[in-house]
């Protein structure tokens, strides 16, 4: 494996794996490693030729008062996680380096961001957007990998690819849990045990939401109600967000049809956890149909039968 710093060299190594007949996989990371990171990884080997893990802990997708100084670095770690993946270049230019000067160009994609984490992080997705398509740039035409633990930036940044025809196909990754059903996330370092046990309401609403779904339950607000008391059930938690949104478009529904996404976000101490979780219904318009197919999709290491889901 390479180990790159500089924007020149990974754009040639790019180039010339792909003049020798290679598809390029392009990974992005904000580093400190685990196997949410690792599952991307094994995703682009599979299909690529060339694969490409970025580190950049990306200042611009970060408030003033958020956790950029505090957030978990561990290159050494990183390289040796990637290595032991199989990766080909592993790309982890200084902030200097992606940002010689101020940037004057801001990437921004329009409503997708507006709700949710958006809400929360005004500033967030204009930050995570403008990047990545830095990083698109600079690696060129490939596949590149996200994890649907960030669903929302999946859908951001697949907008982002169409409606600048950039020569990337984003691929979405299954959400990798932890064994108790915690999403795997950098974030879950700063937890202390207590923290660290009430993090799994998190997945512990998902999992009542898709029991629910699998009896019938089709009302939003119902849905939308089972987070919410879940979550208030553990007082360490504080509610940021509980919705259910169409899973393209991101707007609220009120009833469950074709894909919705079932996000939260809670503040657990001074740390900011996601989750979600997203069900498709076959057969859209019929509404409550006992023979609607329900699919749960809880991740990797909670299996259909955790989530109460054995009929599909
Ligand atoms: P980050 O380093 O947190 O910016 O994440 C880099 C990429 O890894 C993003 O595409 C994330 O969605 C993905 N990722 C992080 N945690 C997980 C997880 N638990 N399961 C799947 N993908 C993840």
């Amino acid at each position: 494996m390479r180990i790159v710093t500089r924007v020149a060299e990974m754009r040639t190594a790019c180039d010339e794996a792909r003049r020798a007949g290679r598809t390029v996989g392009l990974v992005p990371t904000m580093g400190f490693l685990h196997a949410g990171h690792r599952s991307l990884m094994r995703a682009a080997r599979e299909e690529c030729d060339f694969v490409v893990v970025t580190l950049f802990v990306n200042p611009s997708q970060f408030a003033p008062g958020e956790d950029l100084g505090a957030y978990p670095r561990d290159p050494e770690g990183d390289a040796a996680v990637s290595r032991a993946e199989g990766v080909d270049l592993l790309f982890t230019p200084m902030v200097e380096e992606m940002y010689p000067e101020p940037g004057r160009t801001t990437v921004h994609v329009d409503g997708l961001t507006a709700r949710l984490c958006g809400a929360s992080r005004p500033t967030h997705f204009d930050g995570v957007t403008t990047v990545v398509a830095k990083l698109f740039s600079i690696a060129g035409p490939c596949r590149a990998y996200f994890g649907r633990k960030d669903a929302q930036q999946l859908a951001v940044v697949t907008r982002m690819a169409t409606d600048l025809n950039l020569a990337v196909t984003v691929i979405g990754c299954p959400l990798v849990r932890e064994a108790d059903g915690v999403a795997l996330s950098t974030r879950n370092a700063y937890l202390g045990a207590e923290e660290r046990e009430a993090a799994t309401a998190l997945a512990r609403a998902l999992r009542r939401v898709a029991a629910e779904i699998v009896e019938g339950e089709r009302d939003a607000a119902v849905v939308r109600g089972i987070v919410i008391d879940t979550i208030a059930s553990q007082p360490l938690l504080t509610l940021d967000y509980a919705e259910v949104v169409d899973g393209v478009s991101l707007e609220p529904v009120t009833r469950l049809s074709g894909t919705v996404l079932v996000a939260i976000a809670v503040k657990v101490g001074r740390t900011r956890l996601i989750d979600n979780a997203t069900f498709t219904f076959e057969g859209a318009d019929k509404g409550v149909d006992e023979d609607d197919g329900v699919i749960a999709d809880l991740g990797s290491t909670c299996s259909r039968a955790d989530a109460g889901s054995g009929d599909s």
